[in-house]
């Protein structure tokens, strides 16, 4: 049976870079010795870094004066980075508060300095992004999540704000063109769109460095680390060397613009459904506020999430349920995820409802 893969993240990556990566496990580039056992200052691994970072430019148009640094740990490392980088100067930082991880980052900035919540969610349970809100002027940087990876609710504009912003992409980089310029720093984890677990990348503006505090120890220093570009200590070399296959595979299937476009296609497929199907509804009811990423949505009648389930999983939909012991579905519909599993989802869902309505329920179904 195919398997379709809906996995948050670690989740889906493009085929070739499975069978890549094994092979350099075995064999790196024909030199007889496997990609784990040659050392991370070698030729063979400079050419690796540099190729990534040269790919990353070109696919996200980062200019000259923006540095990319791929490193060890994921995203909620960068969460306590921030501060301790960055939170000096004024001892004062604003955040939007739109999910679990924004939450995260927001508390482990509060053990660094002073963090003003500029707007919140919370009170709706995460469902939307506030839309009012102001950015104070005396802040050292505001951060927000562009994409939340578990309601489902996607920033497409960047707010606006005099002082740098510091936005959290883990699981929309690759999806979703941006102008970088109105970034001061950009993080994300490898393990949603770009890559296997185990590392992550930031690109910051140089100016921004310079304000780096300089009492941080070294290894969790950004100006050090981009300074000794990427390898001031040993980095995750098979995770990176698993992100440049992925880069090479975004670049031939046309980059982001093209990843964009599908993620359009991808994410209306499955949000027409889940409108049309009487037997679901979305989590996020603002529809420019929905991930074209992450798409959360949840059964009118809880009963049935389990027959669901069942039924999604003996045509071979895997990853779909939010998380154990909570209610709800979340597909994720990262870049290597093909059209053809979203069609087959929409078209799973599409048949449990005809199916149920033939067992003379629909008058059980409560309308939307
Ligand atoms: C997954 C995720 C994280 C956490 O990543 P880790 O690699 O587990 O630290 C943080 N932010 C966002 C938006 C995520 O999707």
């Amino acid at each position: 049976m195919h398997i379709h893969n809906f996995n948050a993240g670690p989740a889906i990556l493009p085929e070739c870079v499975y069978s890549n990566l094994a092979y350099a496990v075995n064999n790196y580039g024909n030199t007889g010795l496997s990609l784990l056992e040659i050392s991370h200052r070698s030729a063979e691994f400079h050419g690796i870094l540099l190729e990534a970072e040269l790919l990353l430019r070109e696919l996200l148009s980062i200019p000259p004066d923006f540095s990319v640094i791929f490193l060890a740990g994921g995203a909620s490392q960068h969460f306590a980075q921030i501060p301790m980088n960055f939170m000096k100067a004024l001892h004062h930082a604003a955040y939007l508060d739109t999910g679990v991880w924004a939450s995260n980052a927001i508390r482990e900035a509060r053990c660094f300095g002073n963090v003003e919540v500029v707007a919140s969610g919370k009170k709706d349970n995460y469902s939307l992004i506030p839309r009012h809100f102001h950015i104070p002027d005396n802040c050292s940087y505001f951060h927000y999540v562009a994409n939340n990876t578990i309601y489902g609710t996607e920033l497409q504009e960047v707010p606006k704000t005099e002082v740098p912003v510091f936005c959290d992409m883990s699981s929309n980089i690759l999806s979703t063109t941006f102008d970088i310029t109105k970034f001061s720093l950009i993080y994300a984890s490898a393990q949603k769109n770009i890559g296997p677990a185990g590392a992550s990348i930031v690109i910051v503006k140089n100016t921004v460095l310079d304000l780096v505090n300089s009492s941080v120890p070294n290894i969790f220093n950004y100006k050090v680390l981009a300074n000794c570009k990427s390898l001031f200590n040993t980095p995750p070399v098979l995770s990176i060397y698993g992100m440049l296959l992925t880069l090479r595979w975004v670049k031939e299937e046309g980059g982001v613009a093209e990843f964009q476009k599908r993620s359009i296609e991808k994410s209306s497929l499955l949000y027409n459904e889940i409108e049309r199907n009487d037997l679901f509804r979305s989590r996020v009811k603002s529809a420019e506020q929905r991930s074209r990423i992450n798409v959360t949505f949840e059964m009118i009648d809880p009963n049935l999430e389990d027959a669901f389930l069942h039924y999604a999983s003996e045509r071979g939909i895997v990853g779909i349920k939010q998380y154990q012991n909570y209610p709800g579905f979340r597909a994720s519909l990262y870049n290597a995820l093909p059209l053809e599993s979203v069609q087959v989802l929409a078209s799973t869902m599409h048949e449990f409802e005809v199916k149920f309505k033939k067992r003379g329920n629909s008058a059980s179904v409560r309308y939307k």
